[in-house]
């Protein structure tokens, strides 16, 4: 199995990993943000990917 293409999301708010997503690194060179519940503040959040 390869995890090349999995990418975590990192809550903006209490910096928490809540959320993993995939994406072709080769072709989405451009860090994504996306706005999601988080489990941990028990709202939506900004969620940022991160390594
Ligand atoms: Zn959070």
């Amino acid at each position: 199995m390869s995890q090349d293409n999995l990418i975590k999301f990192e809550c903006s708010q209490c910096k928490r990993v809540g959320h993993y997503s995939k994406k072709n690194k080769k072709i989405i060179k451009t860090r994504l943000e996306l706005k999601k519940y988080c489990k941990f503040c028990k709202k939506h959040t900004l969620h940022k990917e991160t390594k």
